[in-house]
């Protein structure tokens, strides 16, 4: 039977974690349950920094950016050695079920606590980047597109009088969901993703072509992972003599008010976890897909990635020809 339900951030920040740890922490206390806090992610976990919630504590923070719990990297909780003190802390304090609001790391924290030491848990997915399998989208990616988006429409202003390549670069060190969906939202002539490789004489001969049409400015939205936008503005600017401006959004993205996608798919997330840990289930990662709130196995979840949708690439340029 389920007490108490400890509640922790681990992973990178995204706007939403706060609404979801709302969420979390109100649907316990409705069903009458203790609610524990872990500050610092898995590092306050193994420090033993852990406090009672109650109603109030989650006052004011269904619209802030960031997580108030805190998170910090803590490498030692890949070790057996630190996970086991975790579990002493998590037993100590009278702990039934871990709800976890992060990533595809925190969710790997999660699946060794549970298969060594048995501590059960639910996995609230939260993650600027979309990059988690079985959800069609994560708590604080649509935020991070808005936000880009917003800052491109800006730019767009200013590319639109002048004659000039703008490159934006955008998160995204593994993957290209943010660059895809920012780069279609933004109308950009070329979207550059880490899952296609990139040639730089071909991005220069499309731009060429662009400009022989009279397009009298460009934008390219590029993901980190490629390359660096400054060495690719240096390149185009060398071999097409033209003005090219770099823009590297950086951690804007991360920061902001939840957008309203992410804000309901954490309160309907955090929600669910509690609720279906009452019905007795365990150690899964929620998700929506198709408008259901679905729950996947932590193995089959590690055993698949979650992959972009290249067709997209060709709907962007088609629509920005
Ligand atoms: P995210 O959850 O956003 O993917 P990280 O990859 O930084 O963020 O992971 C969050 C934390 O989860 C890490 O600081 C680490 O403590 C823990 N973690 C990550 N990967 C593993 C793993 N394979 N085994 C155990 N713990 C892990």
């Amino acid at each position: 039977m389920i007490k108490t339900i400890g509640v922790v951030t681990p992973g990178g920040d995204a706007p939403g974690m706060n609404t979801a740890l709302r969420a979390v922490v109100r649907t316990a206390i409705f069903h009458g349950l203790r609610v524990m806090a872990v500050e610092r992610g898995y590092a306050g976990l193994i420090g033993g920094d852990i406090h009672p919630m109650d109603l109030k504590s989650v006052s004011g923070i269904v619209n802030r950016g960031g997580t108030i719990l805190h998170t910090v990297r803590c490498p030692e909780f890949k070790k057996r050695s630190f996970r086991k003190i975790a579990a002493r802390q998590i037993k100590k304090h009278g702990i039934d079920a871990l709800v976890v609001i992060g990533g595809n790391g925190s969710l790997g924290g999660a699946y060794e606590l549970q298969k060594e030491f048995g501590t059960n848990s639910m996995v609230v997915p939260a993650s600027i980047d979309n990059d988690i399998p079985y959800t069609s989208s994560t708590i604080g990616f649509d935020t991070a597109v808005n936000t880009a988006l917003d800052a491109i429409d800006k730019i767009r202003d200013t590319a639109a009088s002048h004659e000039r390549i703008f490159i934006i670069e955008v998160m995204g060190r593994d993957n290209g969901f943010i660059a895809l969906e920012v780069g279609l939202g933004a109308g950009a002539e070329i979207i550059l993703v880490p899952e296609v490789k990139c040639d730089f004489q071909k991005v220069a001969k499309r731009l060429r072509e662009g400009i022989d049409r009279g397009k009298r400015s460009s934008i390219i939205v590029v993901a980190e992972g490629v390359c660096r936008g400054h060495d690719l503005g240096e390149y185009i600017m060398k071999k097409l003599k033209v003005d090219v401006r770099v823009t590297v959004l950086g951690h804007i993205q991360r920061g902001g008010s939840p957008s309203a996608e992410s804000r309901a798919l954490a309160c309907k997330l955090g929600s669910a976890a509690v609720e279906l840990l009452l019905k007795g289930e365990k150690n899964k990662l929620l998700g929506l897909l198709d408008g259901e709130i679905v729950t996947t196995d932590y193995a089959k979840v590690i055993r698949t990635k979650k992959t972009i949708d290249k067709s997209v690439l060709e709907l962007a340029e088609k629509l920005s020809i």
